[in-house]
């Protein structure tokens, strides 16, 4: 027997439309156009075609179903997250093992809705200098190199867009 997706093009060719029911049977369509040889091939074919098209109407598998918060896996939106995490990182000077030792940080953090947060994160960050520092209250815009992965609540901090 032809595969069904042969079958399907060879009835829509003949001007048929062919779908699945909500109850899982065969409707083919317009009936006035169903010649005794469509009926034997429709008829011969109807498991085949009922298989094919449940099978195309199913959704696709949900690419996070192992991931968090299911397991402890990484899902599709925390690795994106991740990887503009360790794109600011390194281009704000941090090399890439920090960068990622960082961004990995961050991924336990949200999960644990920690509100915490490192000026790495900051828009208020631009090279060593922090604009909001009196906000921040740390005395002068200077903010040292060691201090800026670490995790801490800050009055001044906002977030950098999309992250
Ligand atoms: S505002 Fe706070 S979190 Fe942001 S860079 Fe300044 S000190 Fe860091």
């Amino acid at each position: 027997m032809a595969p069904a997706h042969h079958i399907a093009d060879l009835l829509r060719a003949a001007g048929l439309a062919v779908e699945l029911t909500s109850d899982r049977a065969l409707k083919v369509a317009p009936a006035s156009k169903l010649t005794p040889d469509l009926r034997e091939l429709i008829r011969a074919s109807k498991a085949t075609l009922i298989d094919w098209l449940t099978a195309i109407d199913e959704p696709a598998p949900d690419p996070d179903r192992w991931c968090w918060p299911h397991t402890t896996a990484m899902n599709t939106a925390e690795i994106d997250l991740l990887v503009s995490r360790v794109d600011l990182f390194v281009r704000r000077g941090t090399n890439v093992i920090d960068a990622t030792t960082l961004a990995d940080t961050l991924v336990i953090r949200d999960r644990d809705a920690d509100n915490r947060r490192a000026c790495l994160e900051c828009s208020n960050l631009s090279g060593p200098r922090c604009s909001a520092w009196r906000r921040a209250g740390i005395g002068g815009p200077m903010v040292s190199e060691s201090l800026t992965a670490i995790l801490q609540r800050c009055p001044g901090f906002s977030s950098v867009e999309g992250l």
